[in-house]
């Protein structure tokens, strides 16, 4: 019997002929086509020898073809699935580093559009008509901005404390307080990158307490820098201490030792105003003293991933003649889309350009007022929904500032036909994939972190299932 069904398997070429088959073909490519159809035609025959007895339930020749044709489509959406693709971020969480981290502002975009279909100065000094240096550009915007003497970018943040502390410390020791042994996630460990560094780690003081006098017990011949991390997405709270940067800055200036800040997130505006106190600014930590910083492009900053390293010449030149610089470096497009980026924090837009900026920003009544208009103009479209506003929080994410909950009005969607859960994954599913999530059994979605551009696509997805 299952030599029969196996006699109504369409050849690849009967499938290939197919009209439900063009548009993936077009696509795709013939010969791509022609390759999954046959792994997917194999599997299948062999599933069908499998299931013997019960083959016949499988269907004629016509029915087979669908279902290879189904089975191809299935292969194809999940290879798209898997690629980089955009997402709408509605969870409210600001740096989401799961869905990439910082949009870029549109001056950004713009710049990496036009470095990416040309040929551009990434090297080549146009005043001399010689070679040039990468980033020359990008360190005099930088110097303006925060006025450092010099800088240089790496990858990330976690290749610029590698990096730093390859070059200042190799061989010798770095004093860290026990307090600041911090894990960020996706294994990026203090104690870890020190010892990759080439230094032994000297740590001091105790979890939740360090004084400046056990940073000063600790220094001795083999000190080549002094670390302070920043703890980024969690707070010791309590009975704690620490010394101010400025008195660490002393101590290590006394001692002719460089002390070396990791921001992580690198906040270049005051964000008191917004209720966040623990961010401290790149530029408060150059001016307390530190005399090399590192942190990231993609956090706070709300430029491209990139890791920016700021400070005393001396000490940048020798970090970019470190052989590891050539390995660490950064592509043309990240130069552009940073350069831009900083231009609008020169141009003083950053409040209202730089969208993580800008989602931070958002007041809690202009959120509401959005999405108010988004349920009303839902209304009609949404069949068995029904939305409503629900008080909440957005967070910044990324591991900065922790504790922070920026008041929100989210947009909370209930369905006579679906559980929150199977909402949640519709939406997830949808093209372009809708990120939202769920709160005391409600799917809720924060239109903080939605660019006002994508608001019809959530409003015809959400027709799409309120018409079920
Ligand atoms: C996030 C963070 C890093 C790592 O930054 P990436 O840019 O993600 O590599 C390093 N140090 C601190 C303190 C951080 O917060």
């Amino acid at each position: 019997m299952s030599a029969t069904i196996l006699r109504n398997l369409p050849s690849i070429d009967q499938l290939l002929r197919r009209d439900a088959l063009q548009p993936l073909i077009d696509s795709a490519g013939r010969e791509m086509v022609r390759d999954r159809l046959r792994e997917v035609l194999e599997e299948f025959r062999r599933e069908l020898v499998g299931r013997n007895g019960q083959a016949d339930s499988v269907g004629d020749a016509a029915e087979l073809a669908k279902e290879i044709e189904r089975r191809l489509a299935a292969r194809f959406a999940r290879r798209q699935q898997s690629q980089t693709q955009r997402v709408i971020n509605a969870t409210g969480v600001v740096l989401h580093t799961n869905l990439g981290r910082a949009p870029l502002s549109e001056a950004a975009i713009q710049a990496i559009n036009e470095v990416a279909r040309d040929y551009s100065n990434l090297e080549y000094d146009l005043a001399s008509g010689k070679r040039g240096k990468r980033g020359t550009g990008l360190t005099a915007m930088l110097g303006e901005l925060l006025g450092c003497e010099s800088a240089a970018v790496v990858n990330n943040c976690a290749a610029a404390v590698l990096i730093t502390l390859n070059t200042l410390a190799e061989g010798g020791e770095v004093i860290i307080s026990r307090g600041e042994l911090i894990e960020i996630g996706g294994s990026f460990r203090i104690p870890d990158v020190i010892a990759k560094s080439g230094a032994r780690i000297r740590e001091v003081g105790t979890t939740n307490r360090t004084r400046l006098s056990d940073y000063a017990n600790a220094i001795n011949e083999h000190t080549k820098v002094i670390l302070r991390a920043h703890p980024s997405n969690y707070r010791v709270i309590g009975f704690t201490e620490k010394p101010a940067l400025e008195d660490l800055a002393a101590l290590a200036r006394e001692r002719g030792l460089p002390l070396f800040e990791d921001l992580g997130s690198g906040c270049l505006v005051d964000l008191n105003p917004l209720g966040i106190h623990d961010e401290p600014t790149v530029a408060q930590a150059l001016k307390a003293g530190a005399s090399v910083v590192a942190f990231s492009g993609d956090k706070l900053l709300g430029g491209p991933q990139a890791g920016i390293i700021l400070g005393k010449a001396e000490f940048i030149q020798r970090i970019k003649s470190n052989p590891l610089m050539r390995a660490l470096r950064v592509d043309k497009l990240t130069f552009a889309a940073l350069e831009a980026t900083i231009a609008t924090y020169l141009a003083g837009r950053a409040a209202t350009e730089i969208p993580v900026q800008a989602a931070m920003h958002a007041t809690k009544e202009s959120i509401t007022n959005r999405a108010d208009a988004f349920i009303r103009s839902a209304k009609k479209l949404t069949g068995n929904l029904s939305l409503t506003l629900v008080d909440g929080h957005s967070v910044i994410g990324g591991g900065s500032a922790p504790e922070t909950q920026l008041p929100t009005t989210l947009i909370g969607v209930t369905s006579s036909q679906f559980s929150p859960d199977e909402l949640e994954e519709k939406l997830r599913l949808n093209q372009p994939p809708i990120i939202a999530r769920i709160q005391d059994d409600c799917l809720v979605f924060d239109l903080r972190t939605v660019n006002p551009g994508a608001e019809p696509e959530i409003l015809s997805a959400l027709a799409a299932l309120g018409s079920f």
